[in-house]
């Protein structure tokens, strides 16, 4: 008995001894899962914080921390960034763009099959739509866009289910090609289709750069932008569209130009040209230099926001000081502020290094205690170098540098301050001439000239292939 009783005790022991060993176990392993977890919540929330943090940096990761917005609009940019390596992106974001870029442009021949639309002889339209409607698909594929024909062949689509297939593949871009015709065979030119009533979509911009390509292209006549909310194709589809009659088939000139492949080339790259402008639009800074004044600042920033534009004010303490509640209204509405100067007085500001600083300060310290803004950016009376700084423009840059100022002279201008008596017209002809194309525009203007007030909103219409954007320590700096 007690050598059995012993076993069982050893048994026994044994049992507890296992079982204390697995509970031992037990915990290790419960602690060890615990651990891990830890370890892998840890490792993720800082990945996370990496994502956000890559998402926001560009190279000037010193400069820039405002996060990198992905829309249609920048997403090309961003891509050439990426590739040219100036710009470090997360893998999300670049999906995000890879994305976007590859939603597909349509591009709709009008008509086709047992529909030709307008016929004079043996030209019939559904064949030139086609035609064209191809070349631009081609070019823009050279381009590196996704491009789509709403029709390949010679059949009838209703155009309503050419939108409806549009709409269902969230298609980029809609654009129909068509011809026109008029009872009075005088009658010629390029004319545009859009839906003014469609806000969301940006319609308008595109119809104007497709139309002012065209012309340019083909060097034919660009007849008004129209308006219509009833056309299907621009109605009916949820992304931006338009819709282009590229010339008069009752109009025998332009008729035996359409017949041409040579002409038709050129609409072709009129359509893409435009489309490619759409989607990677130039960058104009508008600066506002001299205010605020007291009626046209604010008719500036009326027109600023109804369009939905950011520009830059380049103030004068003085008047900062007369109008803040104008000054406050330029900071609310999130346009840049710049300082100009304290008192426009040439002879007395540039006397010497000392007298711009001690203006700049006074104009400085003014915003700062208006606004609340810690100016950044600001701009010379008279640019950079002028006639009554030659002795001293050297050391105040180099001063204002040091303390950390970025200033902007600027490429292209209204002519405002110059010919006081330039009616609109003429200063919007100067700003479209002086911009030149150029992929990154600083326009110079003055909200204290009326000419300029007024003329605002036609002028920021006569550059659509700008994106106006308020100046940020992105923007390349301009100067003389
Ligand atoms: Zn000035």
């Amino acid at each position: 008995m007690y050598g059995r009783s012993r076993s069982l005790y050893r048994a026994q022991r044994r049992r507890e001894e296992i079982r204390g060993y697995l509970g031992t176990m037990m915990w290790v392993v419960t602690v060890l899962c615990i651990i891990t977890v830890a370890i892998t919540m840890a490792v993720q929330t800082a990945k996370a914080s990496k994502v956000i943090a890559a998402e926001a940096v560009t190279t000037d990761a010193a400069i820039t921390d405002t996060p990198i917005l992905l829309d249609e609009k920048n997403v090309t940019d961003i891509a050439q960034a990426v590739t040219s390596g100036q710009l470090f992106i997360t893998d999300k974001a670049q999906e995000r763009a890879r994305l976007e870029a590859e939603r597909v442009i349509i591009i709709d021949p009008g008509h086709g099959g047992m529909d030709g639309g307008c016929v004079f002889g043996d030209i019939v339209e559904k064949d030139i739509n086609r035609k064209i409607a191809y070349r631009v698909m081609q070019k823009l594929r050279m381009m590196g866009y996704r491009a789509e024909l709403a029709r390949k062949g010679d059949e009838y689509i209703d155009k309503a289910d050419r939108v409806e297939m549009a709409n269902s593949r969230n298609a980029r871009l809609y654009v129909s090609i068509h011809q026109n015709s008029c009872e009075d065979n005088s009658v010629a030119g390029i004319e545009t289709w859009y839906d003014e009533g469609d806000e969301t979509t940006d319609s308008k911009r595109l119809a104007m750069l497709i139309q002012q390509e065209t012309v340019r292209a083909t060097g034919g006549t660009g007849r008004e932008l129209v308006s219509d909310p009833e056309l299907c194709v621009t109605s009916k589809s949820t992304m931006p569209a338009c819709l282009i009659e590229t010339g008069f088939l009752s109009n025998k000139s332009e008729r035996e130009k359409l017949g041409s492949a040579e002409y038709r080339d050129q609409i072709a790259e009129g359509i893409a040209n435009g489309i490619d402008l759409y989607l990677n639009p130039k960058t104009m800074y508008l600066t506002f230099d001299d205010g605020p004044s007291e009626e046209y600042t604010d008719m500036v920033l009326d027109v600023l926001k109804e369009k939905n534009i950011k520009a830059t004010f380049f103030v004068i303490g003085e008047y900062v000081r007369k109008y803040p509640e104008t000054a406050k209204r330029i900071a609310e509405e999130g346009h840049t502020i710049g300082i100009h100067c304290d008192v426009h007085d040439y002879q007395k500001l540039y006397a010497s290094v000392d007298s711009y600083l001690e203006d700049f300060e006074k104009a400085y310290d003014t915003v700062y205690e208006i606004t609340g803004v810690e100016a950044q950016f600001f701009r010379f009376p008279g640019g950079s170098v002028n006639a009554y700084n030659k002795a001293v423009y050297q050391d105040i840059i180099d001063e204002m540098e040091r303390r950390g100022f970025v200033y902007y002279d600027w490429n292209a201008s209204l002519g405002d301050a110059a010919k006081k008596t330039a009616s609109s017209e003429e200063l919007i002809c100067n700003a479209v001439d002086t911009a030149r194309g150029r992929r990154e525009v600083v326009m110079l203007a003055h909200d204290r000239v009326d000419n300029t007030a007024y003329a605002l909103e036609s002028l920021i219409d006569a550059l659509p292939e700008y994106r106006m954007e308020p100046l940020t320590m992105k923007a390349v700096p301009v100067h003389f």
